[in-house]
């Protein structure tokens, strides 16, 4: 295999950079990478604010190569998506956390939600409906404890093809969240034909809100926006008490960062809701 890698760059090499056979040969091994089990999903608590309980979990995998190391989802889930494999990866994500999701509460956290997120290249053999149905009924769990993040640039396309799994997934009961708000397009109609519960203040904006720059006035109108679209809203990488008490202040209604916990194993994250509550 090693023989074959040096082969292709060497082909490649003249008319493509080095990043590119790179990425070639990235996306070779991420084919394997699945049958070799060598993803894990980890879990992120969401944290509601005013309570101070943990509301829920977002799902983020991880890809540890054999050699140890770890690649980040920024990294290979582009790359994912480009080849289509991300489709296949993305039904095991959703099949993990609905099953460590019921963990959670048959351990007692009986409220527990796990989010995933979702690639648009998820909706496009039109089987995902049923896969999430699959997903649920194997652990027992309810719809309602599963939300699915989309980016809004998945949303603004107003794709019929689109909109009509998603109706059908939220018609189960399944909610819907917008991830990394703000970060996407100006055209905010999308958001009064799509029925999300909830909305992700996208972490550069949280980030900065002590900042000298206009974050905190952005922040505070897009909880204002929520408010009057019925959504609530979730504020990401929240790592300080001072971004929690504005974020309070603002009304703000769950947040994410590493405040309270970066993205950790199952086994870890069970012992993590053990811990918090003491
Ligand atoms: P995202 O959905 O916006 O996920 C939040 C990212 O912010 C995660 O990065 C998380 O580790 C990081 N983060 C959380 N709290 C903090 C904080 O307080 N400070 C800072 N600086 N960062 C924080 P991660 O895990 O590297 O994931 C990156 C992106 O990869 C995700 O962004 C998401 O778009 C994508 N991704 C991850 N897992 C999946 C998956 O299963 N499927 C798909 N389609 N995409 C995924
Ligand atoms: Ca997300
Ligand atoms: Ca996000
Ligand atoms: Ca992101």
């Amino acid at each position: 295999a090693k023989e074959d890698g040096r082969h292709v760059y060497r082909i490649y090499d003249d008319s493509m950079s080095k990043a590119s056979a790179a990425k070639l040969s990235m996306m070779a091994d991420l084919r394997e990478a699945l049958v070799n089990k060598e993803f894990q999903v980890y879990y992120q608590p969401q944290i509601d604010l005013a309570s101070r309980q943990v509301c829920g979990a977002e799902a983020l995998i991880r890809w540890q190569r054999r050699d140890g190391s770890f690649v980040p989802p920024d990294e290979f889930i582009p790359l994912a998506e480009s080849s289509g494999i991300i489709a296949d990866i993305g039904c095991w994500v959703l099949r993990e956390a609905c099953r460590d999701c019921a963990g959670w509460r048959q351990a007692g956290f009986t409220h527990m939600s796990v989010s995933v997120n979702l690639s648009y290249v998820q909706f496009r053999d039109g089987e995902l409906e049923c896969r999430v149905r699959k997903a649920l009924d194997r652990v027992g769990l309810p719809a309602q404890a599963l939300e699915l993040e989309l980016t809004e640039s998945m949303l603004i396309g107003e794709s019929p093809h689109i909109q009509k799994q998603i109706a059908a997934i939220r018609a189960m009961g399944v909610n819907f969240a917008i991830d990394d708000f703000g970060t996407g397009y100006s055209n905010l109609g999308y958001l009064r034909r799509f029925s999300a519960t909830r909305l992700k203040i996208d972490k550069s904006f949280v980030m900065d809100m002590g900042g000298a720059a206009k974050d905190k006035p952005l922040v505070r109108a897009i909880i204002q926006m929520c408010d009057s679209l019925g959504l609530e809203a979730v504020a990401e990488g929240v790592e300080d008490n001072e971004t929690v008490r504005e974020l309070l202040a603002l009304g703000c209604h769950q947040g994410q960062g590493y405040l309270w916990s970066k993205a950790i194993t199952n086994d870890a994250f069970l012992c993590w809701l053990s811990e918090y509550g003491k």
